[in-house]
Protein backbone atom coordinates (compact mmCIF):
# COMPACT_ATOMS: atom_id res chain seq x y z
CA UNK A 1 0.00 0.00 0.00
CA UNK A 2 1.65 3.62 -0.98
CA UNK A 3 0.02 7.04 0.31
CA UNK A 4 -0.87 9.95 -1.92
CA UNK A 5 0.25 12.31 0.92
CA UNK A 6 1.40 11.05 4.63
CA UNK A 7 -0.15 9.10 6.44
CA UNK A 8 0.15 9.76 10.22
CA UNK A 9 -1.43 7.21 12.54
CA UNK A 10 -1.69 7.68 16.71
CA UNK A 11 -2.54 4.67 18.74
CA UNK A 12 -3.62 5.18 22.20
CA UNK A 13 -4.70 3.83 24.97
CA UNK A 14 -3.45 2.37 28.74
CA UNK A 15 -0.20 0.23 29.36
CA UNK A 16 -0.93 -2.87 28.09
CA UNK A 17 -3.40 -2.00 25.17
CA UNK A 18 -1.22 -3.91 22.77
CA UNK A 19 -0.12 -0.54 21.39
CA UNK A 20 2.95 -1.90 20.65
CA UNK A 21 1.83 -5.19 18.73
CA UNK A 22 -0.56 -3.24 16.77
CA UNK A 23 2.02 -0.65 15.87
CA UNK A 24 4.40 -3.72 13.95
CA UNK A 25 1.40 -4.67 12.28
CA UNK A 26 0.59 -1.43 10.84
CA UNK A 27 4.14 -0.67 10.13
CA UNK A 28 4.79 -3.75 8.03
CA UNK A 29 1.27 -2.73 6.15
CA UNK A 30 1.73 0.81 5.28
CA UNK A 31 5.85 1.35 5.36
CA UNK A 32 5.48 3.49 7.94
CA UNK A 33 8.22 3.87 10.57
CA UNK A 34 6.93 2.80 13.94
CA UNK A 35 7.55 6.30 16.70
CA UNK A 36 7.73 4.96 20.03
CA UNK A 37 8.75 7.61 22.52
CA UNK A 38 9.07 4.72 25.57
CA UNK A 39 11.99 2.56 23.03
CA UNK A 40 13.69 5.67 22.27
CA UNK A 41 13.96 6.71 25.88
CA UNK A 42 14.88 3.24 26.76
CA UNK A 43 17.37 3.32 24.36
CA UNK A 44 19.05 6.61 25.29
CA UNK A 45 18.60 5.11 28.71
CA UNK A 46 20.83 2.22 27.95
CA UNK A 47 23.32 4.37 25.74
CA UNK A 48 23.25 6.75 29.30
CA UNK A 49 22.96 10.11 26.36
CA UNK A 50 21.85 13.43 27.99
CA UNK A 51 18.32 12.24 26.91
CA UNK A 52 19.02 9.07 28.85
CA UNK A 53 20.18 10.82 31.95
CA UNK A 54 17.45 13.52 32.35
CA UNK A 55 14.51 10.73 31.75
CA UNK A 56 15.74 7.66 33.73
CA UNK A 57 14.41 8.60 36.88
CA UNK A 58 10.91 9.66 35.66
CA UNK A 59 10.83 6.12 33.67
CA UNK A 60 11.77 4.07 36.56
CA UNK A 61 9.12 5.59 38.77
CA UNK A 62 6.46 5.35 36.18
CA UNK A 63 5.89 9.14 36.06
CA UNK A 64 6.12 10.95 32.41
CA UNK A 65 8.84 12.32 31.48
CA UNK A 66 8.71 16.14 31.10
CA UNK A 67 7.17 17.44 28.21
CA UNK A 68 9.93 19.57 26.42
CA UNK A 69 12.35 16.83 26.76
CA UNK A 70 9.30 14.28 24.61
CA UNK A 71 9.12 17.77 22.45
CA UNK A 72 12.47 18.23 21.06
CA UNK A 73 12.86 14.08 20.75
CA UNK A 74 9.39 14.07 18.44
CA UNK A 75 10.77 17.25 16.39
CA UNK A 76 14.03 15.74 15.88
CA UNK A 77 12.46 12.09 14.82
CA UNK A 78 9.84 13.44 11.88
CA UNK A 79 13.19 14.84 10.23
CA UNK A 80 14.47 11.65 9.49
CA UNK A 81 13.95 10.97 5.40
CA UNK A 82 12.29 7.38 6.37
CA UNK A 83 9.05 9.91 7.88
CA UNK A 84 8.54 11.28 4.44
CA UNK A 85 5.91 9.15 3.53
CA UNK A 86 4.21 9.51 7.27
CA UNK A 87 4.40 7.98 10.81
CA UNK A 88 3.29 5.85 13.42
CA UNK A 89 2.90 7.64 16.86
CA UNK A 90 3.03 4.69 19.88
CA UNK A 91 3.34 6.58 23.15
CA UNK A 92 3.27 10.22 22.07
CA UNK A 93 1.19 12.04 22.68
CA UNK A 94 0.62 11.02 26.64
CA UNK A 95 -1.24 14.60 27.40
CA UNK A 96 -3.19 17.25 26.29
CA UNK A 97 0.03 19.54 25.90
CA UNK A 98 1.59 17.19 23.59
CA UNK A 99 -1.36 16.52 21.53
CA UNK A 100 -1.66 20.68 21.29
CA UNK A 101 2.13 20.16 20.28
CA UNK A 102 1.80 17.64 17.75
CA UNK A 103 -0.76 19.09 15.46
CA UNK A 104 0.95 22.45 15.82
CA UNK A 105 4.49 20.80 13.66
CA UNK A 106 4.06 21.40 10.23
CA UNK A 107 4.72 18.02 9.78
CA UNK A 108 1.35 17.09 11.10
CA UNK A 109 -0.75 19.94 9.63
CA UNK A 110 0.33 18.84 5.96
CA UNK A 111 -1.23 15.44 6.45
CA UNK A 112 -4.59 14.53 5.12
CA UNK A 113 -4.30 11.27 6.79
CA UNK A 114 -4.39 11.55 9.95
CA UNK A 115 -6.01 9.08 12.64
CA UNK A 116 -6.15 8.65 15.76
CA UNK A 117 -7.17 4.93 17.35
CA UNK A 118 -7.93 4.21 21.02
CA UNK A 119 -7.60 1.10 22.08
CA UNK A 120 -9.65 0.35 25.44
CA UNK A 121 -9.07 -2.10 28.02
CA UNK A 122 -9.90 -2.61 31.81
CA UNK A 123 -7.41 -1.61 34.39
CA UNK A 124 -7.51 -4.67 35.52
CA UNK A 125 -7.08 -6.33 32.23
CA UNK A 126 -3.98 -3.96 31.83
CA UNK A 127 -2.36 -5.51 35.15
CA UNK A 128 -2.99 -9.08 34.17
CA UNK A 129 -1.24 -8.63 30.55
CA UNK A 130 1.57 -6.40 31.96
CA UNK A 131 2.84 -8.62 35.12
CA UNK A 132 3.07 -11.06 32.51
CA UNK A 133 4.94 -9.19 30.39
CA UNK A 134 8.82 -10.40 29.46
CA UNK A 135 11.34 -8.62 27.70
CA UNK A 136 14.34 -9.31 25.56
CA UNK A 137 17.26 -6.78 26.30
CA UNK A 138 18.79 -7.38 23.36
CA UNK A 139 16.34 -7.46 20.17
CA UNK A 140 13.40 -5.56 21.85
CA UNK A 141 11.19 -8.71 21.18
CA UNK A 142 8.44 -8.38 23.88
CA UNK A 143 6.65 -12.04 24.98
CA UNK A 144 3.33 -12.99 27.16
CA UNK A 145 3.24 -15.74 29.32
CA UNK A 146 -0.28 -15.63 28.84
CA UNK A 147 -1.00 -15.95 24.90
CA UNK A 148 3.12 -15.50 23.36
CA UNK A 149 4.94 -18.24 25.56
CA UNK A 150 8.59 -18.09 24.54
CA UNK A 151 9.62 -21.52 23.23
CA UNK A 152 12.71 -21.74 25.33
CA UNK A 153 13.73 -22.13 29.21
CA UNK A 154 17.09 -22.25 30.50
CA UNK A 155 17.88 -22.37 34.96
CA UNK A 156 13.85 -21.75 34.76
CA UNK A 157 14.71 -18.46 32.77
CA UNK A 158 12.61 -17.81 29.39
CA UNK A 159 14.63 -17.41 26.37
CA UNK A 160 14.06 -14.74 23.71
CA UNK A 161 12.89 -17.21 20.47
CA UNK A 162 14.51 -15.13 18.29
CA UNK A 163 18.12 -14.28 19.88
CA UNK A 164 18.69 -16.96 22.91
CA UNK A 165 18.87 -14.00 25.30
CA UNK A 166 17.65 -14.33 28.95
CA UNK A 167 14.28 -12.10 29.36
CA UNK A 168 13.95 -9.69 31.92
CA UNK A 169 11.10 -8.14 33.19
CA UNK A 170 10.98 -4.51 32.23
CA UNK A 171 11.55 -2.34 35.67
CA UNK A 172 8.42 -0.59 34.86
CA UNK A 173 6.48 -4.06 34.45
CA UNK A 174 6.57 -4.53 38.33
CA UNK A 175 3.11 -4.57 39.55
CA UNK A 176 3.73 -1.12 41.53
CA UNK A 177 4.81 0.80 39.04
CA UNK A 178 2.06 -0.83 36.79
CA UNK A 179 -0.33 0.85 38.97
CA UNK A 180 1.27 4.13 38.78
CA UNK A 181 1.23 4.08 35.38
CA UNK A 182 -2.27 3.11 35.19
CA UNK A 183 -2.65 6.19 37.54
CA UNK A 184 -0.72 8.57 35.33
CA UNK A 185 -2.63 7.42 32.31
CA UNK A 186 -6.02 8.23 33.42
CA UNK A 187 -5.08 11.53 34.86
CA UNK A 188 -3.40 12.56 31.90
CA UNK A 189 -5.25 10.92 29.29
CA UNK A 190 -8.57 12.25 29.43
CA UNK A 191 -7.84 15.85 28.44
CA UNK A 192 -6.24 14.66 25.52
CA UNK A 193 -8.64 12.09 24.22
CA UNK A 194 -11.21 15.01 24.50
CA UNK A 195 -9.15 17.04 22.29
CA UNK A 196 -8.98 14.39 19.23
CA UNK A 197 -13.18 13.80 20.23
CA UNK A 198 -13.35 17.40 19.17
CA UNK A 199 -11.02 17.74 16.63
CA UNK A 200 -13.16 14.44 14.74
CA UNK A 201 -10.09 12.38 14.40
CA UNK A 202 -10.60 9.82 16.95
CA UNK A 203 -11.51 6.47 16.73
CA UNK A 204 -12.61 4.23 19.76
CA UNK A 205 -11.63 0.17 19.44
CA UNK A 206 -13.46 -1.77 21.85
CA UNK A 207 -12.04 -5.12 20.47
CA UNK A 208 -8.93 -6.37 22.38
CA UNK A 209 -7.90 -9.34 20.43
CA UNK A 210 -5.10 -8.79 18.55
CA UNK A 211 -6.50 -9.53 15.27
CA UNK A 212 -9.71 -7.82 15.80
CA UNK A 213 -7.69 -4.83 17.09
CA UNK A 214 -6.04 -4.73 13.53
CA UNK A 215 -8.62 -5.47 10.97
CA UNK A 216 -10.71 -2.87 12.67
CA UNK A 217 -7.64 -0.32 12.29
CA UNK A 218 -6.97 -1.39 8.65
CA UNK A 219 -10.83 -0.85 8.10
CA UNK A 220 -11.56 2.45 9.31
CA UNK A 221 -8.08 3.51 7.45
CA UNK A 222 -8.69 2.04 4.06
CA UNK A 223 -12.19 3.63 4.16
CA UNK A 224 -11.45 6.84 4.87
CA UNK A 225 -8.01 7.87 3.54
CA UNK A 226 -6.55 8.62 0.27
CA UNK A 227 -4.59 5.68 0.25
CA UNK A 228 -3.98 3.82 -3.36
CA UNK A 229 -3.34 0.25 -3.34
CA UNK A 230 -0.23 -0.92 -5.28
P1 LIG B 1 3.66 2.09 28.36
O1 LIG B 1 2.80 2.75 27.30
O2 LIG B 1 3.44 0.63 28.37
O3 LIG B 1 3.62 2.77 29.68
P2 LIG B 1 6.04 3.14 27.09
O4 LIG B 1 7.14 2.30 26.61
O5 LIG B 1 5.21 3.87 26.09
O6 LIG B 1 5.17 2.16 27.97
O7 LIG B 1 6.57 4.22 28.12
C1 LIG B 1 7.40 3.90 29.20
C2 LIG B 1 7.76 5.16 30.00
O8 LIG B 1 8.44 6.09 29.14
C3 LIG B 1 6.57 5.94 30.54
O9 LIG B 1 6.12 5.44 31.77
C4 LIG B 1 7.18 7.35 30.66
O10 LIG B 1 8.00 7.46 31.79
C5 LIG B 1 8.08 7.43 29.45
N1 LIG B 1 7.40 8.01 28.27
C6 LIG B 1 7.16 7.38 27.08
N2 LIG B 1 6.54 8.19 26.21
C7 LIG B 1 6.36 9.37 26.86
C8 LIG B 1 5.76 10.61 26.50
N3 LIG B 1 5.19 10.80 25.30
N4 LIG B 1 5.76 11.61 27.42
C9 LIG B 1 6.30 11.44 28.63
N5 LIG B 1 6.88 10.30 29.04
C10 LIG B 1 6.91 9.27 28.17
ZN1 LIG C 1 15.96 -11.22 21.58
Amino acid sequence: MTCKGKLIIILLGPPGAGKGTQAKLIENKYNIPHISTGDILRDAIDKNSTLGKNANDYMHKGELVPDDLVFDLIKERVENPDCKYGALFDGFPRNLAQAKMLMNIQYVKQSKNFFVFLINISDDEAIRRLSNRRYCPKCKSIYNLIHKIPERKKNGIYLCDNCGTELIIRDDDKVETIKNRLKVYHESAEHMINFFKELSVLHIITNSIEQDVFRDITRIIEAESTLEKD
